[in-house]
């Protein structure tokens, strides 16, 4: 299974990805922990994506697509289906994106959209926490960690995103709107385009992936 998803940020395309992953055993591929990771190890594509990320605006194209096609081509597990989740997030990528699995034989066979209203995405993001380690997902008010800070799956320490800011947050929500949102009517073009309501997330999530498992 070969899949991207999309959304605005704090849709839940995390915790979707992860049940997938879950459920199918599918790599699961994040730009933003890939960008992450990069920052982390002050690498020169992390030093330059830190700006962007911090003022919650979209790294430039080329070194976003250059990192999805090295990870494409170099990762053997990836033989058995992925999960792009966070890319491609403008038509510029889509092509892209397009152009590179056409060349590897490895073309999605989905698109998972996921909406969400402002007041949702606010809510959530603001209160979330996710673990250094392995990136599990908490939240302050929905899904509190069994001891404050500490990560109940692997003992990691949780911390605050510094973009789930209210102020950024904002930002990346209208730089969504104009740049991403768009890219949905060029999957729907492709007839491969599944859609979520991100507000009612989980009977239907499970409707969505009953669907692309039983290949309607
Ligand atoms: P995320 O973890 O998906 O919310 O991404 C965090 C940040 O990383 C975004 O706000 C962007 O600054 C950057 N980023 C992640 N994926 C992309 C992408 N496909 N294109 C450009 N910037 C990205």
């Amino acid at each position: 299974m070969k899949l991207v998803v999309l959304g605005p940020p704090g849709a839940g395309k995390g915790s979707l990805a992860m049940a997938i992953k879950a459920a199918t055993g599918v790599a699961h591929i994040s730009t933003g922990d890939l960008l992450r990771e990069e920052m982390k190890n002050e690498s020169d594509l992390g030093l330059e994506a830190k700006k962007f990320i911090d003022s919650g605006d979209l790294v430039p194209d080329e070194l976003v697509t250059r990192l999805v096609e090295n990870k494409l081509k170099s990762d053997s597990t990836l033989d058995k289906g992925y999960m792009l989740d966070g890319f491609p997030r403008t038509e510029v990528q889509a092509k892209d994106l397009n152009r590179i699995l056409k060349g590897l034989e490895k073309e999605l066979d989905y698109a998972i959209y996921l909406e969400a209203s402002l007041p949702i995405i606010l809510k959530r993001l603001t209160g979330r926490r996710v673990c250094r380690n392995c990136g599990a997902l908490f939240h302050m008010t929905n899904k509190l960690p069994k001891q404050e800070g500490v990560c109940d799956q692997c003992g990691g320490e949780l911390y605050q995103r510094a973009d789930d800011n209210e102020e950024t947050i904002k930002t990346r929500m209208d730089v969504y709107l104009k740049n991403t949102k768009p890219i949905t009517d060029y999957y729907r073009g492709s007839g491969i385009l599944k859609e979520i309501d991100g507000d009612a997330q989980t009977e239907d999530l499970q409707r969505v992936l009953t669907q692309i498992f039983d290949g309607r």
